[in-house]
């Protein structure tokens, strides 16, 4: 029987905003949100992706030697032009791993881990869209006495959600807004099965924390109406930033750097000073 596998992008060490003490933090590949202002858009497709950095390439020529697809929209996403290009212009994102294997690259930090009071931190994308893989690695890090959290938008069957919440040890939970129709202009979904789920979450007593991404331009409204439904939970608001705008272009995709705006401080410390439960990391 062939192991069992998950689809990554990314696997971060030394991570230390994805939950208690210093992390590694697993970017696991696709999302069923389709947020607009997303600094990861890497993560939102479930099949791996060529990524052109247009500004790096030398136009050498070695990768249109080796593959005609790239002209022919029948590119199928081996990663073979990004293993050959010597400047790095092409990348191959998204890889397959298996439990083991990525068990043994947790493992490398285990002392940090100790040291710290940290762990392991499964994000994205939606690490719940591929639960057979999480729950499998939720039980392996448990055995190894390894603090887990998940970073999740919760927007999955209440029997996922809730089987995660049972597993891992900390719960990272996005809400974007409440007003449904708005969420769904910000990210093509309702927002009716993440509410329930978060609702849920806060009533379980399990060790979460609530994020707002605060996206001037879509949900600067929102913020009352949010802080108003986490009740006592903790609430840590995100601001938008733009750092990620040019990995759209690496996939050949639009994006429209005046839709959102980057909030100022006076704005942050105000909406922060309201609340005892909300705090951005400044
Ligand atoms: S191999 Fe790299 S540098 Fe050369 S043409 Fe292709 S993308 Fe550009
Ligand atoms: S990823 Fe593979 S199929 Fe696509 S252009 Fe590169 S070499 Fe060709």
């Amino acid at each position: 029987m062939n192991p069992m596998t998950g689809r990554i992008f990314n696997i971060q060490r030394f991570s230390i905003h994805d939950g208690p003490g210093v992390r590694t933090t697993v970017f696991m590949k696709g999302c069923n949100l389709k947020c607009r202002w997303c600094h990861n858009p890497e993560s939102q497709e479930r099949e791996n992706q060529i990524m052109f950095y247009e500004h790096k390439c030398k136009d050498c020529g070695a990768c249109r030697q080796l593959c005609s697809r790239m002209f022919t929209g029948e590119c199928i996403n081996c990663g073979r032009c990004a293993e050959i290009c010597p400047y790095e212009a092409r990348e191959l994102c998204g890889r397959d791993i298996t439990a083991d294997e990525l068990m043994s690259e947790i493992k490398k930090d285990m002392i940090f881990y100790q040291t710290s009071g940290g762990g392991v931190t499964f994000s994205g994308g939606e690490p719940l869209l591929q639960s057979k893989f999480l729950f499998e690695m939720l039980k392996k890090c448990r055995e190894e006495g390894i603090h887990t959290a998940i970073e999740t938008a919760a927007n999955v069957s209440a029997e996922i959600f809730e089987r995660a919440a049972e597993l891992v040890d900390f719960v990272i939970c996005d809400v974007k807004c409440i007003d449904e129709e708005l969420h769904r202009q910000g990210t093509e979904v309702s927002n009716r099965q993440i509410l329930a789920n978060v609702s849920a979450l806060i009533k379980s007593g399990r060790e979460h924390l609530l994020r707002m991404p605060l996206i001037p331009g879509f949900n600067e409204t929102q913020v009352d109406a949010v802080a108003e439904f986490a009740g006592e939970s903790r609430l840590e608001l995100m601001p938008y930033h733009a750092i990620g705008t040019g990995k759209y272009s690496a996939l050949q995709r639009e994006y429209d750097e005046n839709e959102f705006f980057v909030p100022q401080k006076e704005f942050m410390e105000q909406i922060t000073q309201k609340y005892d439960n909300v705090f951005y990391d400044k």
